[in-house]
This record gives structure tokens, sequence and C-alpha cells, in this order.
């Protein structure tokens, strides 16, 4: 897995390999992201990247840095097949007191290699079999995670461990797994994977860095022609400030089923970090809105200095669909935010 396979999270990535290239590597990192987003993906590129013997450098395009692909390291991680790369995940009982996530590593490779690590857990749930609704990370994979990192390293590099899902760890796996975070063991390398820190244990959490996607990825948002046109309706509202007309733009968004509103918004998500790329680094976007002189000039709309305020409102308009606010007015308050946003360029 390369950066480069990854949709969208440009930003994210250069952050993270000029981190690495500083040697500056954080032992316990949490990646949090709304699956599937390319979370999973983001921590199999990272560690692909770590032990990489030829790292790539760029001097132009969005990707600053990327893993070559073609070392032996490199091939060892993508297939999987690397000997100090491990995985602890959720498991459903099998009858066995002694069931691990290492009863189910057939399937979780062939679950990753086959979705390129943007499956769900339910996706990964339908291929095993058991009572997977109590699928837990159990005491004896905190163990078993110990255990490996108690050992030499073969390769004589990095450790790495996986761990997918964390949130859906006992007390007790928690409890195990502690000392290794608060005492590491040199060159060693804790990746957690989850979509929320909502349920991660307190003493998890206070123990990792955490590092949150942006938005989702563009794999799972629709950029049909309909969205790219109301898209585009409503950013003209956005400037004009007509009450009467930007209403009625927004109804036509409010009349989307919440799903429908939820890809919308991530749309406009990914179109907007599309148009500040760029303004900051003059990577092509296409608005497609079939007027070229608005396609031209839009993007230079958004800057450094009113992008964050956007993906802020952004998120805060699809966390407030999620959760099922009254979609007119979640939609018009964001409106207002976009609006002033897009004056502070
Ligand atoms: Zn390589």
């Amino acid at each position: 897995m390369q950066f480069k396979d990854i949709v969208g999270q440009k930003d994210i990535i250069n952050r993270l390999t000029s981190v690495i290239d500083s040697g500056r590597v954080s032992h316990a990192q949490l990646i949090l992201g709304s699956e599937p987003d390319g979370s999973l993906q983001m921590a199999w590129a990272y560690m692909q990247y770590l032990c990489c013997e030829h790292r790539v450098h760029h001097s132009e395009g969005p990707l600053r840095a990327d893993s070559c692909g073609e070392c032996p390291s490199c091939k060892k991680i993508a297939s999987l097949m690397h000997p100090d790369l491990h995985f602890i995940f959720p498991n459903p009982p099998n009858g066995s007191d002694s069931v691990s996530a290492n009863d189910y590593m057939k399937e979780f490779f062939d679950f990753m290699l086959n979705t390129k690590a943007l499956g769900t857990l339910n996706d990964f749930n339908d291929s095993l079999s058991g009572d997977v609704k109590t699928s837990i990370i159990r005491e004896r994979d905190a163990a078993n995670l110990v255990e490996v990192l108690n050992m030499k390293p073969y390769e004589g590099g990095w450790r790495m461990v996986v761990v997918w899902k964390p949130s859906r760890m006992k007390r007790e796996a928690a409890n195990e797994l502690l000392k290794t975070l608060e005492e590491p063991l040199p060159q060693t390398l804790i990746l957690m994977v989850d979509d929320s820190d909502e349920q991660l244990l307190p003493t998890i959490k206070s123990r990792v860095q955490t590092l949150r996607l942006k938005g989702a990825g563009t794999e799972k948002v629709e950029s049909n022609a309909e969205f790219a046109a109301m898209l585009v309706g409503w950013l003209r509202m956005l400037f004009k400030l007509k009450m009467k007309e930007l209403s009625g733009q927004v109804d036509k968004m409010a009349a989307l089923n919440r799903e429908q509103q939820k890809q919308f918004l991530l749309y406009a998500q990914s179109v907007m970090r599309g148009c500040f790329l760029n303004t900051a680094a003059g990577v092509e976007v296409h608005l497609g809105s079939g007027d070229e002189k608005f396609d031209a000039q839009f993007p230079k709309m958004i800057t450094v200095n009113n992008i964050a305020l956007i993906e802020e409102a952004l998120d805060d308009a699809v966390f407030a669909i999620e959760r099922n606010a009254y979609a007119k007015i979640a939609l018009m308050e964001l409106s207002f935010r976009m609006s002033k946003a897009l004056k502070k360029r």
C-alpha cells in the first residue's frame, strides 16, 4: 500500500512523511476516520513508508513523499508477509477458551488484500463464522501482542502492530496493553485504527497520539452531475446572500434524504479541499459547473485563511445531519458560516 493509492488526505500524508523523515515517530498512534475512508489504508501505507529502504521524494505534485513500492521491505508489507508486522482485531467466540485474532488471521489478510483495506468491520464479519455481534478484542489478543513485541524483531528494524477497532477492546485487554503503551520498547510502533474514539477507554486514549483524517475519503463520495450543479448553485447564492434565493436553494438540498444530504456535504468538502490545493499547490480541480468563468474563478476563493473554517462548518453540518437535526436549519446555519468564511480569503 502506497500513499498515492489513498484518495485525498494528501496534506495529512505530507505531514506524516515529514515527521517520519525527521525520525520523530510516536510509538503509539490512533488514526481516526469514518469508515470506509482509508484509515486502515493509511496505517498500512504508513508502515510501508516507515520501513521502505528507498523512500521517494517529489518536488512537485500533491504528494511530497511515498514508499518506493519495489524494495524487499515494501513488497513484504504490501503483501502483509512482513514477519515484524502484526494485527489484532475484534474476533468472535469459536467455542474455544483460547480464541484470539490469530484464529482468523487468514480471513483478515484476505479481507485486507481483497478490499484494499477499504472494507468495514461488517464486511469483515461477513467473511467469518461465529457470532460476530460479540466480536471483541480479548485479553488473549493483548497478551499475544505483548508477547510478540517482547521478541527480537526478525528483520532488525521496526516491530509494528495494527490494532483495528480498539473501541472493541475489553477492559482486561486494555489493562494488559497499558504497560507497553507507557514504557514502549525501542523501534516499536502501535497503530490503532478506528472510526471514533468515543468508546475508547480513557486510559488508552490518553496514551496515544491521535490523527484525525479529514472527512471521509472521496472513494465513498458520489460526485455526480446533480451534486456538482447543486453545489455550484449553492455557492453562487453564498456570495449574493439574497435570502429568498438562498432559502430556495437550501430547500432543494433539504429535499434529499439524509444519506444523500451527508454525501452531498462530503462531496462539497472534497471539492473545497481540491480548491484549496489548487490555490496552495496548483493542483488541478474540476468543478464542472458548466460555466468556465466560475470554474476558473471560484477555486481562488479558498485559501489558507478560510479552508479550516469551511471544513469545520461542513464537519459540523455532517455531524448535525447524522444526529437527525432539522435539515433546513442545519443547512441554513452552514450557509451563513460558509458565506462568512468565503469573505475571509
Ligand atoms: Zn520501498
